[in-house]
């Protein structure tokens, strides 16, 4: 063989290897685009990685374009002059350029995704420093005021032993008892609140008829104490959703126990169910003080409560709205509200129908392209 026939080998060769390259990289780059929004998702911290590989891809591939075409050339398989063409200096530097371009790129992304991350940083840095001062001040009052009230019935009851009536003594002891409780519903919010927070709030869901979940909640609000008229009001023959009644109660008994503490005594409070397309929304609504405006967007954030003249006499953690969203959403419902400053509130949810869901999972399977 030749020393001119091995070199034009080495020329065919070269040129199948720079359009072999071509073919890698164009289909590399097709699959890329076209699963780039799932990698996203689902290794959100890989997408810078992901952006230098697409970049870096790019240059090589519109290196290997250049290098196949003037090596195709040279083999005389196309027109020789685009061989002297791409050789001439300014083509020359096409490959040199994109490197540049390429390198200056990736480090603009770099810094950039740098720069955020700091910013993510610091935004996380601050949330947690606010969720701290919230947290001492929830700890200062709300789990201090039941613990005083405790303390103060137990003392005197201890200091007064057989000497207060009998009456006074139940008072106390039921003065213990509800604080007792306030304090553990406070503290099984937390929980809760940890566990919405987390993404691992369980329920455990299974076909429930709305009528029982509004009338188990109206059983248990409505004791001797309620100052409130309760009404029941559930569209027949609803049809099942699914739900985990003893979460749901505890949704509904928050909506129900705040239409209580914002609603002057003797007013209605109403419990209601009524369909809604693929499912069945739940009501509580009430003739109470209604929500300001400014304070609508901010009802649902953790302990926040809004300012007004009854918030310094009403007990509160400014959890229950907080909990009572985690516990819908975790059901795939959704939670909304409507009220009329100095006219009352209305706060709902809605649950899937079984039958909704079924029909759902049904056209989900549908649509899902098979493999
Ligand atoms: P909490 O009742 O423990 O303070 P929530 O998260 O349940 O906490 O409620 C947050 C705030 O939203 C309450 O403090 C109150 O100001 C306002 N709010 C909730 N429900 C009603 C209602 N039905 N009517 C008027 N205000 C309400």
């Amino acid at each position: 063989m030749t020393e001119l026939s091995i070199d034009r080998y080495m020329t065919y060769l070269t040129a199948i290897i720079y359009w072999a390259l071509v073919v890698c990289w164009l289909a590399i780059i097709i699959f890329y685009l076209r699963q780039y929004i799932r990698f996203k998702r689902i290794y959100p911290l890989l997408t810078t990685l992901l952006v230098v590989l697409f970049i870096d891809g790019t240059r090589t591939l519109i290196e290997s374009i250049y290098f196949g075409a003037r090596y195709t050339a040279r083999t005389g398989l196309i027109a020789p002059y685009i061989h002297d063409l791409l050789d001439l200096p300014q083509y020359v530097l096409i490959p040199k350029t994109l490197n540049l371009v390429a390198a200056l790129v990736i480090i603009l992304v770099i810094v950039r995704r740098w720069f955020r991350s700091l910013e993510e940083e610091q935004r996380h840095r601050r949330a947690i420093e606010q969720f701290r001062t919230e947290l001492i001040s929830l700890a200062s009052h709300e789990l201090r005021s039941p613990l005083t009230s405790i303390r103060g019935y137990a003392h005197t009851l201890v200091r007064e032993f057989g000497r207060l009536g009998e009456e006074t003594q139940k008072e106390f002891l039921e003065g213990i008892a509800s604080e007792a409780e306030r304090l553990g519903h406070l503290i099984s919010d937390l929980l809760d609140m940890s566990q919405i927070d987390e993404g691992r709030l369980r329920v455990e869901r299974r076909a429930v008829r709305p009528a029982q979940l509004c009338e188990e909640a109206v059983r248990t609000t409505a004791h001797p104490e309620l100052k409130h008229a309760l009404q029941l009001e559930v569209t027949p023959d609803l049809p099942e959703v699914l739900a985990d009644p003893s979460r749901i109660h505890q949704a509904l008994s928050n909506l129900l126990s705040n239409a209580a503490k914002f609603s002057p005594e003797g007013t209605e409070i109403t419990v209601g169910a009524r369909r809604l397309n693929d499912s069945v929304e739940f009501y509580v609504k009430d003739q109470g003080i209604g929500i300001p405006r400014e304070e609508q967007n901010r009802l649902f954030s953790r302990f926040h409560r809004v300012s007004n003249a009854r918030s310094p006499d009403t007990p509160g953690a400014g959890l229950g709205l907080y909990v009572t969203k985690g516990i819908v959403e975790a059901h795939g419902g959704a939670m909304s509200f409507h009220t009329d400053l100095g006219r009352g509130s209305t706060f709902s949810f809605t649950l899937p129908t079984v039958e909704g869901r079924i029909r759902a999972e049904a056209s989900a399977a549908e649509d899902s392209p098979r493999d």
